[in-house]
């Protein structure tokens, strides 16, 4: 079975061409929740015309096939036991669980795990207030790490004349974005992902408030600042599995 391939904004959506069962049936368009994309076409379809029809619905099919990734996303949830392994800035830790010396629970990175001390050891046998605990040092790390990131570039880029306003949050969907008033606000699920991602979103983000759009000279400014922005972008999506909507 032949794949053809469209592009739609950054993303390339492969596609199959099926025969239809009927001989004068219209066009079919079907994503399933695997990531396939399948036109059904009559045998005698022209071509050009089926390429045209997914191109036109590039837009419903990305959405179909993100919401299918966050479904998919949902069905791995982690554990957070003893021994599964987190990402934080692209390396994956195991974690470790160990009593605290005083009454406060903490965090601490290791050179190859993630050590949680507990002050009541209790806790590791529960889920959500291991996940709490975790999740509040990942803010913390996303507030510092992004903090420095963003400050660098602002320094560095010439069109950016000051540090902007910006806030990360969870997001489902996306790594960034950057409002109309040039707000820029980032995915915190980022800080799990390595400083040269990090540093494309962030940049992405910058070239925004220069060129609002997606247009070939915001691709331009882009490339002159991240040259390898299409490697780091699939690295992203590759990690969008693990690391978004978690
Ligand atoms: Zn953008």
């Amino acid at each position: 079975m032949t794949r053809y391939v469209v592009s739609y904004n950054e993303e390339l959506i492969a596609y199959e061409v099926r025969p239809a069962r009927k001989r004068r049936a219209a066009l079919g368009l079907y994503v399933y929740p695997d990531g396939r994309v399948h036109v059904t076409a009559p045998p005698r379809a022209d071509l050009n015309k089926i390429h045209q029809h997914v191109q036109e619905h590039a837009e419903w099919i990305s959405r179909q096939l993100k919401k299918f990734m966050r479904d998919a996303a949902h069905k791995i949830s982690p554990s957070y036991k003893s021994g599964e392994v987190h990402l934080y800035l692209g390396k994956g830790y195991p974690l470790r669980f160990e009593p605290a010396a005083d009454l406060f629970n903490s965090v601490d990175l290791g050179a190859e795990s993630l050590l949680l001390r507990l002050s009541n050891m209790t806790v590791m046998k529960d889920p959500v207030e291991v996940r709490t605990l975790l999740d509040d040092w990942y803010l913390g790390q996303a507030d510092e790490i992004f903090e420095c990131r963003l400050r660098h570039f602002a320094e560095i880029l010439p069109w950016v004349s000051q540090m902007p306003q910006w806030r990360h949050a969870p997001m489902k969907s996306q790594w960034g974005s950057c409002s109309a008033k040039g707000k820029i606000a980032l995915n915190t699920q980022l800080i799990k992902c390595p400083i040269p991602c990090i540093d494309s979103v962030i940049v992405h983000e910058f070239c925004h408030l220069k060129h609002r759009n997606h247009g070939k000279r915001f691709y331009a400014l882009l490339e002159k600042h991240v040259p390898d922005w299409r490697d780091l972008k699939r690295e992203l999506n590759a990690l969008t599995h693990q690391v978004l909507a978690v």
